[in-house]
């Protein structure tokens, strides 16, 4: 077995220190022509049996669990029922868990009725990482993503009124140079129309054996540089006008410039720091480079 063959299992970074529990494999999804992370797992609901061994095994050497992350791509495509059931087996297991999270991709949002959301919430479904990507209808398009914009608002919308808290991912120079204007604008308004809990703003990584580089190596997709890049980054959050306070997050390993604060309250200070680095990269080689940060 090659370490290509091995299977990765990937969480959000603030689920560092959960339990990371596979009840699916893969994702049902996987057409996002960006994604590498399921491209070579075939997408699997794992078993009761097989959950709930996992689950006996963990509390045997972990019996005061507090987190759990429920994996892999998109949880949320399981039954409400079937994740009821998983979720009574965690806490008949681990007396003290106080907090369950999962992945939602917004297909799997849409088809769930408010009241199972609502369900999930009481049994303890706390946070919701949903990959909002782009705004703008042709980017979300040319990305396979499967939802429009108005959609993404819908499926972000419908899991904050069901009393879970919303963290969401937008993705820098998802748009390429032909729409980078119109990605910062339109995910700007994505997010005002949402006022997620949390917004983590990731640069574009652009992967082998993906739709997305072939794209690239054809010439059909132009990457931003890093100042492109800086520039759709200072337009997206002019763009962002959220009421409620909203944790921002630009410090993944993928970002060029390390930021964070609680937006609207910061976002004055934000900016003056991308401008900052803007008048940094004026003189620097990294001007015109693209930034691809692939290896994280
Ligand atoms: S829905 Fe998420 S995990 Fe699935 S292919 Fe798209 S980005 Fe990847």
């Amino acid at each position: 077995m090659t370490i290509e063959d091995r299977e990765v299992v990937y969480r959000p970074p603030s689920e560092a220190k959960s339990f990371i529990l596979r009840i699916t494999k893969g994702c049902s999804h996987n057409k996002c022509t960006f994604c590498a992370m399921y491209r070579n797992i075939r997408f699997q609901v794992r078993s009761m049996e097989e959950i709930e061994k996992e689950i006996k095994q963990m509390a045997h050497y972990y019996p005061g669990l507090r987190r759990v992350f429920l994996a892999d791509g998109n949880a949320l495509v399981l039954s409400t029922d079937k994740l009821l059931a998983i979720m009574e087996k965690l806490h008949a297991n681990f007396p003290m868990l106080s907090r369950i999270t999962c992945y939602g991709a917004p297909k799997d949002i849409l088809q769930k009725k408010p009241e199972d959301l609502v369900a999930l919430q009481e049994a303890g479904l706390k946070i919701i990482y949903l990959g909002v990507e782009s705004g703008d209808d042709r980017v979300l398009s040319e990305i396979n993503k499967g939802v429009t914009a108005n959609e993404m608002i819908t499926a972000g919308q419908k899991v904050l009124a069901a009393g879970i808290k919303l963290s969401t991912m937008v993705i820098l120079g998802l748009g390429g140079q032909q729409y980078t204007h119109n990605h910062a604008i339109n995910t700007a308004r994505v997010i005002n129309a949402i006022n997620p809990t949390m917004l983590g703003v990731l640069t574009l990584a652009i992967f082998d054996g993906t739709p997305l580089k072939e794209a690239v190596d054809q010439g059909k997709f132009l990457p931003l540089s890093t100042r492109e890049g800086m520039l759709e980054l200072k337009e997206m959050l002019e763009n962002i006008d959220v009421q409620q306070p909203c944790i921002f997050r630009c410090n993944h390993v993928s970002n060029f410039l390390p930021l964070k604060g609680v937006l609207s309250r910061d976002k004055a200070q934000l900016l003056s720091d991308v401008q900052e680095v803007l008048e940094f990269l004026k003189e620097s080689r990294y001007n015109q480079e693209i930034f691809n940060p692939k290896h994280f």
